[in-house]
């Protein structure tokens, strides 16, 4: 903090010295200079005194903006934006802007900043006319554009998002994985409102930019289930589970459903192990060892659990075991039982269920978009302890 008010200090001795080395012949000048140095010793004063505030403003209104100085008032403001106080940032763009003598290229330069400025002080509707205007300006074009793509992506305005990624395109920038998700979330809206065949055309857009998303295929799942065309909808999430296996957790009950209605427990249970084989969570497990249980009864299901732990140990699955010897236990095994399973409970409880594979965010909900690195399709199911994909 100290060192940015020392480093503004210096800033207006800067101007002033290349100033008046230029003219060092001028009486005019020299009371100017004169002028100059008495507002430099209030602002001073102003710093020795703790009011920064004041300091600031009075240092700025010394930085005379012409073309010498023009690049230090960007990168002040700059410097300002950074640092949350948005509002001088402004003023200092605001006032190159108004400057009649600034050719088209300086106003520019700081109109581009003025729309961070509002950006950054969430007056978007501000920055979206500014970036609107800059993006015909061929020295801007791509870095207006990618302002107006985050705009519309805070405004949810997925249609204009989606224009602004394809013009992108042409410029080389590769945006087609947002645009997956951004027709998803168009997709996601007319489920809601129950137009299908909409959903549905936006879906496929989804997935011509991109092939592999398994927020298509939950998607399109989804879209099966209400239709109630239970076989498409087990060929969709077979592709989802060998697209990312640890999304599988994601549309069991779903799939549970789909089998349930045809009904194929057997096709069921296979798909549920390629699925572990693949690295899914270990909600798959406790899910497929649910309908061994109701299809070859308990023992087989606690024989079948006992051995998968012993190649693969997770909670969930301890948690299971419990659950299962416990409906045979005597009465001081159980009580022993119990408390261990209360303990496992709060374990697995305590824990998150999502990860962010770019800032690391641990969350309870699955996001598309990361709320904290705004990162798209980053956040993933986390396996449970020493329950890992094979390699
Ligand atoms: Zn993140």
């Amino acid at each position: 903090m100290l060192n940015f008010y020392w480093l503004l200090l210096l800033l207006p001795v800067a101007a002033a010295s290349g100033w008046i080395a230029g003219k060092k012949s001028s009486q005019k000048k020299r009371q100017s200079f004169a002028g100059l140095s008495r507002r430099y010793m209030v602002g001073l004063n102003y710093l020795l005194n703790e009011q920064s505030d004041k300091a600031i403003d009075t240092f700025i209104h010394l930085l005379q903006v012409d073309s010498e100085t023009v690049e230090t008032h960007l990168a002040l403001g700059n410097l300002f934006r950074r640092r949350g106080e948005v509002d001088r940032a402004l003023r200092l763009h605001q006032n190159i802007i108004a400057r009649h003598s600034f050719n088209n290229e300086v106003k520019q330069m700081a109109m581009f900043e003025l729309g961070l400025d509002y950006l950054a002080a969430g007056v978007l509707d501000r920055a979206e006319v500014i970036f609107e205007e800059l993006k015909h300006s061929q020295p801007y074009k791509k870095n207006s554009l990618k302002q107006l793509l985050q705009i519309y992506q805070l405004t949810k305005d997925w249609e204009k998002a989606i224009q602004v990624a394809e013009r992108l395109k042409l410029l080389q920038e590769n945006y087609q994985n947002l645009c997956s998700h951004f027709h998803c979330e168009i997709a996601k809206t007319f489920i809601e409102q129950g137009e299908l065949v909409e959903a549905t055309r936006q879906l496929l857009q989804a997935e011509k930019k991109d092939a592999t998303s398994v927020r298509v295929s939950m998607l399109q799942g989804k879209i099966c289930i209400l239709e109630k065309n239970w076989e498409k909808a087990i060929g969709v999430y077979t592709k989802l589970i060998r697209q990312d296996a640890l999304f599988c957790s994601e549309i069991l009950e779903n799939l549970r459903i789909c089998y349930q209605s045809i009904p194929d427990d057997q096709g069921y249970q296979s798909l549920l192990k390629e699925a572990l084989a693949n690295g899914a969570s270990s909600k798959v497990l406790v899910a497929l060892v649910e309908s061994i249980r109701k299809t070859q009864g308990d023992k087989a299901a606690g024989l079948f659990l006992t051995q998968y732990l012993k190649d693969k140990p997770s909670l969930r699955g301890l948690q299971l075991l419990i659950e299962l010897h416990l409906l045979y236990a005597n009465d001081t095994a159980k009580e022993s039982l119990l408390i261990l399973q209360s303990l496992i409970k709060d374990l697995i409880h305590s824990r998150a269920v999502y990860l962010c594979s770019q800032c690391g965010l641990q969350s309870k909900q699955l996001y598309w978009q990361c709320p904290s690195c705004k990162t798209w399709g980053s956040n993933k199911p986390i396996l449970t302890l020493y329950n890992k994909p094979n390699s």
